[in-house]
């Protein structure tokens, strides 16, 4: 089996999120792909974020009719902020022979690894899928991570990828553009603004019923 595993704040999940995992899904022949909504992210502990389990309900809703994906609860059942690595070794943990576990990422976020939480270790355990970002020619995975990550990679040019001495790869594919955010649906919604078309029928009528991000303001 290969294992794809994308995590994110998902405050909502939109249309950019389940378009790049189906193209990642397709491209790399992921068996499936888990959606791991985070309890606390460590990078984003400024803002406060839309409880957890209307989160997770609105991934819930999105993955929904698509065989591929799953979704996973691995950081919302973790106390305190969620780190990749525990969710990377927890998931490592459970994979058996053969298997292979792929953790798909935005380009913009990638360039932060060599800043998360044993890093060196995260490595060792995945592959990376590193993915473009909407209006953004950059397609080299590795630029502006720093130099104690890129030391730890050589290129393949035949094969297009970076490899690590333990035999882990960092690919990069470059998606159709899609650029939403979920910072633009929450401004949206605030302005009683139309949301429709950005995520799936499912999470907008979620947001109208549960009141989200001021939507029942106004
Ligand atoms: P915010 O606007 O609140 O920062 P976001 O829309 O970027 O949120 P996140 O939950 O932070 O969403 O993103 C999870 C992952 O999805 C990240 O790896 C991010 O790079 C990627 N991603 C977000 N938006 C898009 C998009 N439009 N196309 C492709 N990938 C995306």
């Amino acid at each position: 089996m290969k294992i794809g595993v994308f995590g994110g704040t998902f405050d909502p999940i939109h249309w950019g999120h389940l378009r790049s995992a189906e193209e990642v899904g397709e491209t790399y022949r992921l068996d499936r792909v888990y959606f791991i909504p985070a309890s606390i992210p460590p990078h984003k502990s400024g803002r406060t974020t839309t409880p957890a389990r209307d989160r997770l309900q609105m991934v819930r809703l999105a993955v929904t009719g698509n065989p591929r994906f799953s979704v996973s609860t691995a950081e919302l059942a973790r106390p305190g902020l969620s780190y990749s690595i525990d969710t990377i070794r927890e998931f490592s943990s459970k994979l058996k022979k053969g298997d292979s576990l792929y953790f798909i990422i935005g380009l913009d976020a990638f360039r932060e690894i060599g800043t998360w939480k044993d890093f060196q270790e995260i490595f060792l355990l995945c592959n990376f899928i590193v993915t473009s970002r909407p209006g953004s020619k950059e397609n080299d995975a590795l630029k502006g991570t720093g130099v104690a990550v890129k030391k730890l990679f050589c290129y393949d040019s035949k094969r297009k990828h970076y490899r690590h001495r333990s035999g882990t790869r960092i690919h990069f594919i470059e998606l159709t553009d899609i650029a939403i955010s979920a910072s633009e649906i929450r401004d949206l919604v605030r302005q009683g603004k139309s949301i429709r078309y950005l995520v799936p029928s499912s999470v907008e009528k979620f947001i109208k019923r549960r009141g989200l991000y001021g939507s029942r303001r106004g």
